[in-house]
Formats: C-alpha cells, sequence, structure tokens
C-alpha cells in the first residue's frame, strides 16, 4: 500500500519504518524541517534501540521517502497515518492545536486519500469531530491508537497484543486488513468498535497502568511502616491472574511522555478521585525516598551525592516527567551536590546538575549513591568501587536488586542498602 505518515515523531518514525519492512510504500511529513534532514541523513532524531539500523535500511530500500511539503507526502496515497503530538495543557487536558493545524492543512488540498487514521491520543469524540469535517472527501477517519512503549518500540510494533480500531464503516475493516497484512490470519489481534471506545481504551489502558503503579507504591510505603517486605508481596499478589505480575514493581514511581498526561487527561475529563489520586500518590513517591536519605545522611547542604540514571525508564533519552530528574530537582533544592551518570544522557536542561562520564566518576567524592532509573547498566554495579570510594549508604529506587542479592553483596562490602518497601540492610 502507499500509506502517508504525518508528524514523525517517536510513533510516527517507528512506524514508517516498520510498515517498510511489511513491503508498504511510505512518505513521511514532518512540519519541523531540522527533524526531516536528520531522518533523510539516517540519523533518529531520538534514541530507540535498533531504530538507527532500521532507519539506513529503510532509507536505502528507497520505500520510504521523506517529504518537506504535504501535498508530495499524500499525492497517490491511499491512506494517511497522522501521529502528531498530543502534549497535556495547563488546565490538565489533551492540547490538540497540532492535530487541528494539521488537519486545516490537509483540508486545504484539493484531493485526499480515502482512508485517515489518527494514532495520535485524542479525547473522545475528536474522531468523529474529524470525521464530520472531511465526511464528503474520504470513506472514513479511524481511530487507531498506538500502545507502543518508548525503549521497545520496534519489538512492540511486530508483535502487538492487540490492533484496536474506532470505526464509523464495516467496511473500513478491509483497508485495516490490507495494512496489517502479516497478521491477517492473527484475528484474535483486531478488535473493531466504535471511535469513542477506541480513544477511551487507549487513555483506559495507561490511566491503568499508572493506577497499578501508584497502588504497589503506595502498599510499599506501608510495608515499610510495618516491616514487610514489597517484593514477596509482589511475587504473591501477581501470581493471581487476575492481578498479574507486571507493573508492580515498587519504586519512584512513573513518568515519561504517556503515562502521566494520559492519565491526567482522562482523570479531568472523567472528574474521577481514583485517577486524581493515582497522580497525588506518584508527585509524592520521590519524596519518601527524599526522606530516608535526609533520615540517614542528616542536612544535604553541600552534600555531595551520586544519582544513577535519569531518563523516566531505561533505554530511552526521554527525560519528560522523569521522577529522576524530579529527584534530582529535590536534591538540588536541599543544598546537595548531585554528580549524575545517565547512559545516554550527556546534557539536561538543569544546569546545577554536574554530569559524569561514567559511573565511577560520578561515585567518586560522594557520600552517598542513588538508584534512580532501572538501567541493565546499574544490575551489573561493581559494588567494590562503593567500598573503595568509602560510600557507605547505597539508596536503590528501583528495587533493581532483588533483596536476597543484595543481602550478600551489602554484607561483603558494608554498605547499608535502602530500597522501597523492603527493609533496610545495615
Ligand atoms: P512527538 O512529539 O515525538 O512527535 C510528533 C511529531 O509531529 C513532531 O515531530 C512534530 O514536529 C510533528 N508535527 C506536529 N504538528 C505537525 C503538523 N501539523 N504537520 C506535520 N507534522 C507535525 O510525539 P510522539 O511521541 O510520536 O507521539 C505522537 C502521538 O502518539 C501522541 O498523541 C502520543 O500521545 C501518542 N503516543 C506516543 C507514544 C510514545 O511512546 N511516544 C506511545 C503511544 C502513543
Amino acid at each position: 500500500m502507499k500509506i502517508a505518515i504525518i508528524g514523525l515523531g517517536h510513533v510516527g518514525l517507528v512506524t514508517a519504518c516498520c510498515l517498510v519492512n511489511w513491503g508498504h510504500q511510505v512518505y513521511g511529513f514532518d512540519q519541523d524541517e531540522k527533524k526531516v534532514k536528520q531522518i533523510k541523513e539516517g540519523v533518529p532524531p531520538f534514541y530507540e534501540p535498533a531504530l538507527d539500523q532500521l532507519l539506513q535500511d529503510t532509507l536505502a530500500s528507497e520505500h520510504f521517502l521523506v517529504h518537506s511539503t504535504l501535498t508530495e507526502a499524500i499525492s497517490q496515497c491511499e491512506l494517511i497515518l497522522l501521529a502528531v503530538g498530543t502534549p497535556i495543557s495547563t488546565e490538565g487536558k489533551l492540547d490538540l492545536n497540532q492535530l487541528w493545524q494539521a488537519l486545516e492543512d490537509l483540508v486545504s488540498l484539493p484531493i485526499l486519500p480515502p482512508y485517515l487514521l489518527i494514532k495520535s491520543t485524542v479525547p473522545p469524540g475528536t474522531t468523529t469531530q474529524i470525521y464530520h469535517r472531511l465526511q464528503d472527501r474520504v470513506e472514513d477517519v479511524i481511530c487507531h491508537p498506538e500502545f507502543l512503549r518508548q525503549g521497545n518500540a520496534i519489538e512492540d510494533f511486530q508483535h502487538p497484543n492487540r490492533l484496536i480500531f474506532g470505526l464509523h464503516h464495516e467496511d473500513s475493516q478491509a483497508v485495516i486488513q490490507q495494512l496489517y497484512h502479516p497478521f491477517q490470519k492473527k484475528s484474535h489481534l483486531f478488535q473493531y468498535c466504535t471511535p469513542a471506545s477506541a480513544e477511551l481504551i487507549k487513555l483506559g489502558a495507561n490511566a491503568f497502568l499508572a493506577t497499578k503503579i501508584s497502588f504497589i507504591n503506595q502498599m510499599a510505603n506501608f510495608a515499610e511502616q510495618v516491616g514487610a517486605n514489597i517484593e514477596e508481596i509482589s511475587i504473591g499478589l501477581g501470581s493471581d491472574p487476575r492481578i498479574g505480575p507486571q507493573f508492580l514493581q515498587a519504586g519512584l514511581g512513573y513518568g515519561g511522555p504517556c503515562l502521566p498526561k494520559d492519565l491526567t487527561a482522562l482523570s479531568t475529563l472523567a472528574e474521577s478521585p481514583l485517577l486524581a489520586s493515582t497522580t497525588q500518590i506518584n508527585e509524592q513517591q520521590p519524596h519518601f525516598l527524599l526522606q530516608r536519605i535526609e533520615s540517614e545522611l542528616g542536612d544535604l547542604k553541600g552534600c555531595p551525592i551520586a544519582l544513577l540514571g535519569l531518563t523516566f525508564k531505561p533505554n530511552t533519552n526521554d527525560l519528560q516527567a522523569s521522577q529522576a530528574m524530579y529527584l534530582a530537582e529535590l536534591l538540588l533544592q536541599r543544598g546537595a551536590i548531585v554528580q549524575a551518570y545517565d547512559p545516554v544522557i550527556k546534557d539536561t536542561p538543569c544546569k546545577q546538575l554536574q554530569l559524569a562520564q561514567t559511573i565511577e566518576d560520578a561515585i567518586k567524592g560522594s557520600k552517598a549513591v542513588i538508584i534512580a532509573t532501572d538501567w541493565e547498566d546499574f544490575q551489573q554495579l561493581d559494588w567494590s568501587l562503593l567500598q573503595r570510594f568509602r560510600i557507605s549508604n547505597l539508596f536503590d529506587g528501583r528495587n533493581l536488586f532483588p533483596y536476597k542479592r543484595a543481602q550478600k553483596l551489602a554484607r561483603i562490602f558494608r554498605i547499608t542498602y535502602h530500597s522501597v518497601g523492603r527493609p533496610t540492610i545495615r
């Protein structure tokens, strides 16, 4: 098929490369000329494992053409995928400015492809509103929410656990089957529903995941008070198939470009006290670790601290709504001298934050070490380094070390090990 993708951010670019891999011809367009130039040169504008090679192969195949005008991108296409950003506004609503702008640009064109698929996350009613605007000019406008996870985006695209389509006409299923031809024999993956349901499935999925994280974090904080161990509790809860083990790891809380914003959007729309509490618990979570650090180290003014990890999760260079960054800011506000190390971050907007080139450089001269992002590199942390640099406190904000292993290492290297919802090991 000939497909146009409008918006070549995380979603649009990964989708473009993967669709070419399935034999489609893709025409990409982004209003950001710098981004377009970078993509044409084969350099992804963000970090995503394996994407640089995939992008270079995709461009070399000549089945992915990146354009700097919308007209060029959509001429001759059978469908458009719209993947522009929908950030959160100050009123806690999804800001649809990019979407309406893209729509106006489309409306001004003489001919439109028959199908428009909305991949951007939008509030219920938006897809149908667009359909009414374009009704005389297209066959259907379909809500097709995206569920890829940053850091695992290619794999998620190639192996989806569901494909949701909010349609206005049942006939549109034929074009969807053509688009997703590798899954034609896996009909269980396809869910067809109303556009409003599809829009709410997306917001509901992220709100539910965020709520699961806040739930386990609240349990962890209580476990700490009563001397229980959240690692054991998570195993016990997660082995009930009605609950499931995922998103039950206690830690500093969730962040990133999607969970907080989608949760806030739904919370505002539905006026939900449950979702408002989810946000509140998440905002509090770094403060619990901070209190622990202060009660162990005392006044943090002038205290050098190593912070391992800045991104909101591993395998991404995204700092949006990162709890690690938030903790760094709290430490700096207390007057601590924060030496941070992150495997992919070489610069941050926070000028007070000192960035080290290696874990060793971050640790050297520090009074304590904090793990703030669960990068795999930190699982391999050499505890003898801590001993060598006379660090006596390790604060594991992501429960990266299984408790039994931490007990062994803490004993060998004489470190006091603090984590979230598990007893301190001294
Ligand atoms: P992004 O901000 O990385 O990319 C959006 C792109 O759209 C930008 O490159 C921007 O320049 C471009 N753009 C904006 N207006 C345009 C216009 N009028 N014409 C052409 N290009 C335009 O966003 P993203 O992370 O790719 O997310 C896109 C959508 O998908 C959002 O609604 C987001 O909530 C949703 N989503 C994101 C993820 C994720 O992990 N990033 C996952 C699932 C869903």
